[in-house]
């Protein structure tokens, strides 16, 4: 080899190490997200099913963190203003979706996504319309403005839409329809996608697009169903995954919210072990692909649970714990992070800043 060649060689391998090393003081750029939400979901829910089950999926992160979950007009949040937070970096009132405390609307993740030409998919266990997918998919001033929400969100461009709530797509004069119009919601998603209605009819979809409507409302609990939320995500995965400037996934345990409410907290731990599921299937996915961050999170502890003495358990499982309450707490709740970028999820900060962090990958 010439000097002259040589002096090049070494010129640009200066040059990639520089760029490289700059690259990675900015944070890197994973090609895929899977932002993985526990609705509801504190530490001792994830103690509770530890205590059922063992060793689960939580526990392959290395990195974590936690969040201060108020909303900007109230120490405890709803899931409207913790899913603006966490889907725009911007704090908002409680009941308020995907808009400022001013009205304005705010650019949320998978927009941000679109935009780098970024497949984009969410797959909850909650109706579509629910607060949380709500505010990755929608701007609009109360969280119970269904129609608006599920008409925002057929619009949006989503590749995979997985959830319940079939009533809230149908006219108002079909059967079993909860719309307040006349706008046929599932004709809009039928023109850009298949829509099936059965986990069974989800291995016929070979496309780049799908979306799964399994139920009239929220999808049956964990324990009445005969799949799980990881195999929603597989199918989620499997499918983005095509898309060659990579994808950004939110996946919803939406129902250890409605179990905390509830008090169930039989229920609270099937939720929480099947949204376990989710993390496996997103995990295993991470570190085959090797270029995929995956954040783990909820948006509020519901229900004050406390593990808090001998009557709680039985046989080393949680039988009769205490409940502080019947709603949601204002306790700071963890971050998991796993893949390229995930050491900036390490710390504690508000809620709003781990929607900033995870929206700054894909800007
Ligand atoms: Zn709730």
């Amino acid at each position: 080899m010439s000097k002259f060649k040589n002096t090049v060689s070494i010129i640009i391998l200066i040059f990639g190490v520089f760029f490289t090393s700059v690259a990675s003081a900015n944070g890197c750029q994973p090609k895929n997200i899977i932002y993985l939400i526990g609705d509801g979901m504190g530490v001792a829910q994830i103690t509770a099913a530890r205590f059922e089950k063992g060793p689960l999926n939580f526990e392959r992160f290395k990195i974590l963190g936690l969040h201060m979950t108020s909303s900007n007009n109230n120490e405890v949040t709803d899931s409207a203003a913790a899913g603006t937070a966490l889907a725009t970096g911007h704090l908002t009132n409680n009941g308020v979706v995907g808009l400022s405390p001013d009205g304005e609307p705010v650019k949320n993740l998978m927009e941000y996504a679109r935009e780098k030409g970024k497949a984009t998919g969410i797959v909850v266990t909650a109706t579509l319309a629910h607060a949380t997918p709500a505010a990755f998919s929608s701007h609009v001033k109360s969280r119970y403005h269904y129609d608006d929400i599920a008409l925002q969100q057929a619009k949006a461009g989503f590749d995979v839409m997985v959830g319940g709530g079939s009533s809230n797509l149908y006219p108002k004069s079909f059967p079993g329809s909860r719309r307040r119009d006349e706008v046929h919601v599932l004709d809009i998603m039928r023109n850009a996608m298949p829509v099936v209605f059965k986990f069974e009819h989800l291995e016929k979809v070979r496309g780049n697009r799908f979306s799964a409507i399994f139920s009239k409302g929220h999808m049956p609990l964990a324990s009445e169903r005969n799949f799980t939320l990881g195999q929603l995500v597989e199918k989620a995965i499997e499918t983005l995954n095509k898309k060659k400037d990579g994808f950004v996934l939110m996946v919803e345990g939406s129902q250890i919210d409605l179990r905390g409410h509830a008090n169930d907290s039989k229920g609270i731990i099937s939720e929480t072990l099947d949204f376990d599921t989710a993390i496996k299937a997103a995990l295993d996915f991470a570190e085959r692909d090797g270029n995929t961050l995956v954040v783990v999170t909820a948006d509020h502890e519901t229900s004050g649970l406390a593990l808090d003495n001998k009557k709680t358990f039985k046989n080393g499982k949680v039988v009769a714990p205490h409940f502080a309450s019947d709603d949601h707490t204002a306790s700071m709740v963890p971050v998991f992070a796993y893949g390229p970028g995930a050491e900036i999820f390490g710390g504690v900060y508000k809620i709003n800043e781990l929607g900033k962090k995870v929206i700054d990958f894909v800007r």
